[in-house]
C-alpha cells in the first residue's frame, strides 16, 4: 500500500511539473529579465573598456567611467587634472 501511495505522489508531481511547463513556459532563470523591463543603458569605460550600466559609474565631458578610480587613471594618463 506504501508502495502505491508512493508511485501516485510521484505521478501527481510529475504531471503538476508537466502542466506547469505547458502554461507558464520555459522557467525563469536568473540574469535573464522579463521581457518589457527597462534596461539601464550599457556604457563603455573609457579607461578599461568593460561595459557598466550607466547609473553605476560616472561621467567626465563625453566620456564614461565605470567608477571613479578610472577617471582619475584616464586622468592622470592624459595629463589633465
Ligand atoms: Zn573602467
Amino acid at each position: 500500500m506504501g508502495r502505491l501511495l508512493l508511485i501516485l505522489a510521484i505521478a501527481a508531481v510529475g504531471w503538476y511539473l508537466y502542466r506547469r511547463l505547458q502554461a507558464g513556459g520555459p522557467p525563469a532563470t536568473p540574469g535573464q529579465s522579463p521581457a518589457g523591463q527597462r534596461q539601464p543603458a550599457m556604457l563603455r569605460c573609457a579607461e578599461c573598456g568593460v561595459h557598466a550600466p550607466e547609473g553605476s559609474g560616472v561621467r567626465y565631458q563625453s566620456q564614461f567611467f565605470c567608477s571613479p578610480d578610472h577617471l582619475a587613471e584616464y586622468l592622470r594618463k592624459h595629463g589633465q587634472q
